[in-house]
């Protein structure tokens, strides 16, 4: 099973990759995932030039709070009570006061348990990225 489920531990805060519930790999607590709904976020094959060279990493961010990286052509998945979220990705050079990128914010009700993301584009050189709604057949196989 593909380990694309990020979840930060709520006892010693890191962030880590999973495939299920399990043992946080740093301070070992018992990781129970939220259940209510997902958050499938895929960053498209999209080099980014910045700062005068090519990056390869993209943070992310869920309602303010960092999440760690995405590389081009990698996505994750994030399980997440029912809530209103809003998720932007970010180049790590760029300060969040300068940001310029466009994020999404919705809802996880019963309704809606299930949102897919993609990255759409990137304007040469400003460091922008931008989040669009996507469909399941978007994503990968997990
Ligand atoms: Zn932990």
């Amino acid at each position: 099973m593909s380990k694309t489920l990020r979840f930060k531990c709520p006892k010693c805060g890191t962030v880590q990759d999973v495939s299920g519930n399990g043992p946080c790999w740093k301070c070992h607590v018992m990781i129970s995932l939220p259940e209510d709904g997902v958050i499938w976020i895929r960053r498209m094959d999209d080099l980014i030039f910045s700062g005068g060279r090519f990056r390869r990493l993209t943070e992310v961010y869920l309602n303010g709070i960092f999440l760690n990286w995405l590389s081009n052509n990698e996505f994750i998945r994030i399980p997440v009570p029912y809530g209103h979220y809003n998720v932007l990705l970010k180049h790590p050079d760029r300060p969040m006061a300068n940001y310029t990128g466009v994020g999404l914010e919705f809802d996880i009700t019963p309704n809606n348990r299930v949102v897919y993301l993609k990255t759409e584009d990137t304007v040469g050189g400003s460091g922008t990225v931008i989040l669009k709604s996507a469909t399941a057949e978007e994503m990968p196989p997990v």
